[in-house]
């Protein structure tokens, strides 16, 4: 055991890390395969030993690397450089629940779908839905801002969060309102604070929900279709943009090859009373009628989860065309949608690069895939050249790094495409206020900012 673990483990006592190797090695990694060192676990259950233990590593001067399930897309809980993980496993309650107010207080290891599995018999729903829900803490959804499919009509995790009750590297509580803190702390992919429970907005179930799929020509075609219906009146709960190679591939692995057409899909969902989901359908359906698209529309639950499946086998079945997944999550305006697409197909096309690309295109957001294998060292380099020239491509466009996926490892030595000198420079300054040895979730987001004089000028 390092000194510096073997003395916070006096400090300790009774809170145990555990530094076996099964340990170390289960939880040096995330979603994105890439490694850390990591020096230990701990699992605290409860406010009082998570704070002890944030103090004393700030204290004894190790790093503490906040996790919640490990399905991040960016690395964000990946222990850079060695630390402590800090797992919020065992920190899943509900606290509070205020049907009046609509609102729910949960500890911040509670998984997602766990939040909704208690909420649903009490008629409520928590709007965010990243499509990891079954596996990601409310923790990590804050600290990513996460979003989801739903995103169109209810907007991503920022707009639900009410109150969070955090903790600082000194060891100091706090429970600050969004309008405070806490707006700093989501989407801030524990890099400031740690989380230990937060206040949620909640909404009642809506009455019925309809979704349909609809087959919308090539990849721009489709996002134009998208912006048109959008700007006629049409308000979906969720729209999704599928291209026609990942449809083949989901298609292939659902076998369900109706949906092989060589086109690319739009995939919506409508939600809320009863007279008004009929109305929306209805616009969606008349749409598709004038300009000759194909729509399928489930006709029921469980044609209708048939259609969710088919949606949520995008990740397992693009598994299977590559080892690496160089695995891109910008976000633009609507506007800009089929142009950034158009310039993906183009681009992956010139570099050879095998590109798939799907996202919550209704909230800007496309997912970008490029399956490749990292010991293939020429297409590697191929596909970094890709990442750069859609980054700079989409910042062109009014876009932004990521639409929900966050910084972390991945993107870091990007953000001089995005930000200014001068902004990034103000950043750095944020994190010394809160953070100003460094010791939460070193070499990620803010260690990407190298110098005052890097940024766009
Ligand atoms: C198949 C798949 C589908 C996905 N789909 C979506 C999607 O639709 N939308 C989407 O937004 N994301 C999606 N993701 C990405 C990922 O699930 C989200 O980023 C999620 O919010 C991460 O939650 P987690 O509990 O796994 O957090 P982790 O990966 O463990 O951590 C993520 C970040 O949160 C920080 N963190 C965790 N807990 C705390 C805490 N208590 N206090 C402070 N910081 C903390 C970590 O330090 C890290 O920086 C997907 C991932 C997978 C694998």
């Amino acid at each position: 055991m390092r000194k510096d673990v073997e003395e916070l483990s006096r400090r300790l006592g009774d809170v145990r890390i555990h530094t076996g190797a099964q340990y170390r090695y289960s939880y040096n990694f995330d979603a994105t395969g890439r490694r850390g060192e990591c020096l230990g676990v701990v699992f605290p259950e409860g406010l009082d030993p998570l704070v002890r233990i944030v103090r004393e590593a700030g204290r004894v001067g190790l790093p503490v690397f906040m996790r919640g399930a490990g399905t991040g897309f960016s690395g964000g809980s990946v222990p850079v450089g060695g630390g402590l993980v800090v797992s919020t496993e065992k920190m899943r309650r509900v606290l509070d629940f205020n049907r009046t107010a609509s609102t729910v207080e949960v500890e911040a290891g509670i998984v997602n779908k766990e939040l909704q599995d208690y909420l649903y018999p009490h008629g409520f729903f928590y709007p965010p839905d990243p499509a990891s829900l079954k596996v990601s803490t409310i923790g990590g959804n804050i600290a990513e801002n996460a979003g989801g499919p739903r995103a169109y009509k209810y907007g991503v995790t920022r707009r639900y969060v009410l109150s969070l009750t955090w903790i600082t590297i000194a060891g100091e509580v706090i429970e600050s309102p969004f309008e405070g803190v806490a707006a700093l702390l989501t989407g801030a992919e524990g890099t400031l604070g740690v989380i230990y429970s937060a206040r949620l907005d909640i909404r009642p179930l809506p009455e019925v929900a309809v979704t349909s799929v609809v087959q919308a020509g090539n990849g721009p075609d489709a996002m134009e279709r998208a912006a048109e219906l959008l700007s006629s009146g049409f308000c979906p709960t969720v729209l999704e943009f599928i291209d026609s190679r990942t449809m083949a591939c989901v298609s292939e692995y659902m076998q369900a090859n109706e949906f092989d057409t060589g086109d690319s899909f739009l995939f919506f969902e409508v939600d809320g009373p009863r007279d008004e989901v009929a109305t929306q359908q209805e616009i969606l359906e008349s749409y598709c009628r004038e300009n000759g698209l194909g729509i399928v529309k489930a006709g029921d639950e469980t044609e209708r989860e048939t259609l969710w499946e088919l949606r949520r086998a995008i990740s397992p079945s693009l598994a299977r065309k590559g080892i690496t997944k160089v695995n891109e999550d910008v976000s633009l305006p609507l506007g800009s949608l089929a142009d950034a697409v158009s310039f993906i197909n183009d681009r992956a096309s010139q570099l050879d690069l095998d590109c798939y690309v799907f996202g919550h295109c209704g909230d800007g957001n496309l997912h970008v895939n490029i399956m490749t294998d990292r010991r293939k060292t020429e297409e590697m380099r191929r596909s970094m050249i890709f990442v750069r020239d859609l980054f700079e491509e989409v910042v062109r466009l009014g876009g932004t790094l990521s639409g929900e996926h966050g910084i972390g490892i991945t993107k870091n030595r990007y953000l001089d495409i995005l930000f200014s000198g001068g902004e990034l420079e103000l950043q750095k300054n944020l994190k010394r206020c809160f953070d100003p040895e460094e010791y939460l979730n070193p070499g990620k987001y803010f260690s990407g900012i190298v110098s005052s004089g890097s940024g766009r000028s």
